[in-house]
This record gives C-alpha cells, structure tokens and sequence, in this order.
C-alpha cells in the first residue's frame, strides 16, 4: 500500500549500508517508522529529508513492517533548530518526550499540529522554556495525565491554590497540603502561569513575559508532573538541564568569528557543558 503522509522527524538513526530509519509523527498515521534507503549517502536525493526534526511530506509502501520510502519532499526543514546548540537541545528534548511518551495510536493529528507549533516558536525565537513547557503539558494531556490546575485536587476549592502536588496530579489548596513531602509550594504566580500555559494551544502562543523567579517555579512543576507520569532518563534531558543550569548559552546563529587575543591565540569560542 502507498501511503502519502505529512510529517516531522521526531527519531532519526543509521540503518544498514548508507540508510536512516526515521521515526515519524504524522498528522494522520501516528507515530510510524520507515526507511530512507541511501539518506546517508553523500549524494543522496533524501539526505536532508531525513535529518531530525524535519517537516515534510513523505510517500512511502508500506506491508506488515517498517514502510519504505519512495518519494518525499521538504516543506519546512528547521534547519535553525540543528545549527543552534541551545535550540537543538530543546527541540531533541520534545522530539523524544514525543517519542518515548506516546503509544502510536495516542499520536493524533492534535499533538502534531502542537510539535510542529512547538519546532515553529522554537525556530522563530520565542522564549524556548516557554514553549517547551506549553509541550511538556500537551504531551501530559494527550497521555491522560492533564493536571487539574484550576481547582484544588483533593477538596475542589477555586482559591488559595499556590501548590502543586505532582502524584495527585494537580493543584492543593493552603488547607489540604497532605504532607509536605508531596507538595511543591510553587506560589500563585507561577500556579496562574501554569494554567495560562496548560490552556493555551501553541500556535497561538504570544510573548510571555515572566521574570526569572516565576519562571523557575513553573520549570520545577511541570518538570515534576513529566517525572511522575511519563518515561524517565530521557538522554536529551540531562544534556537539557545542563544547558538550563547555565541559565542558557549565548551561542549566535552563525559560528562566532573568532577572536584573537595579542598573543594570537583564539579566544571567545562558546563554551559547552563539560568542556
Ligand atoms: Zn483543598
């Protein structure tokens, strides 16, 4: 059967002599692999469709197994989202919460419009936390695990909600914190962030402005709710939070010219985590 799908890259790797399978999400077949015979090839017609996070339309047979390409083309390639360290980290950390998160038949045409959105904002400069955690958040409503942020989760009270408590799934108000173990106090403002950021559908999200604290808080949250309901040790994680610990790097679209010192040895070069 030939199949003609959109769809973005969320898993690429090498396969057999000179070939890539790559895994990906589509807006009406699910999560589906297939192969690019050749991709790795120096000269090969697929070797850009088939690089990670790539957004194109893909026409491939398909049997019992892996379908297999024959033809395809390049709608929007996030080329930005490869080249730029920082970007890069973001966009591999939502490929493989994509990836490692969904069962195939969880992945609607919902959560692709929302990666695509995502890999967009990312690649058109939106602040990358941001977005992230607008996915994150997705990811945790398309797998059943939307917390309850507007309402306490234990007596269903509408105020006072300035903690969250991950394992229940959402929000607590000042009189029922269960046991101070469980609960994150994140205060109100980041709560409200929560909300506004659970609520919102990614092609529409605007600039957000939020300072450094609040912004925090709301790392700490969803971060948890992604801890307690979805795959852990994600390797695009760790290398994420790396990046996040340094408060991110200032590393340019283009390579930096480098800049010589007066005893002609290059200094200026980016810095990346354990080097
Ligand atoms: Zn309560």
């Amino acid at each position: 059967m030939l199949i003609r799908v959109q769809g973005v890259i969320i898993r690429s790797m090498e396969y057999g002599e000179g070939g890539k399978i790559v895994t990906l999400l589509t807006e009406s077949q699910g999560k589906t692999g297939v192969l690019i015979r050749g991709a790795s090839k120096p000269r090969s017609r697929y070797g850009s469709l088939a690089l990670p996070f790539t957004y194109g339309e893909f026409v491939y047979y398909k049997g019992s197994g892996l379908g297999t390409l024959s033809s395809g083309e390049i709608i929007r390639p996030h080329r930005k989202l490869r080249e730029n360290i920082e970007l890069a980290a973001y966009a591999s950390y939502a490929a493989e919460l994509t990836d490692r998160a969904l069962q195939d038949e969880e992945a609607g045409s919902r959560i692709f419009g929302q990666l695509l959105a995502c890999f967009g904002a990312l690649e058109d400069g939106k602040d990358p936390q941001v977005t992230t955690h607008v996915y994150e958040l997705k990811i945790l409503q398309a797998t059943g695990y939307a917390p309850v942020l507007d309402r306490c989760v234990s007596c269903g009270r509408t105020d006072g909600l300035d903690a969250l408590a991950p394992a229940l799934g959402g929000a607590v108000c000042q009189a029922c914190r269960p046991d101070g173990r469980l609960v994150l106090r994140l205060g109100d403002k980041a709560m409200k962030l929560m909300r506004l950021l659970a609520a919102v559908d990614l092609r529409r999200l605007g600039e957000v402005n939020v300072g450094p604290e609040t912004k925090a808080a709301v790392r700490r949250g969803v971060r948890a709710l992604v801890d307690e309901h979805l795959p852990h040790r994600l390797k695009s994680r760790a290398f994420l939070e790396s990046l996040e610990a340094l408060g991110g790097l200032p590393v340019p679209d283009k390579p930096p010219a480098p800049e010589h010192g007066a005893d002609g040895r290059t200094e200026g070069r980016p810095r990346f985590p354990g080097s």
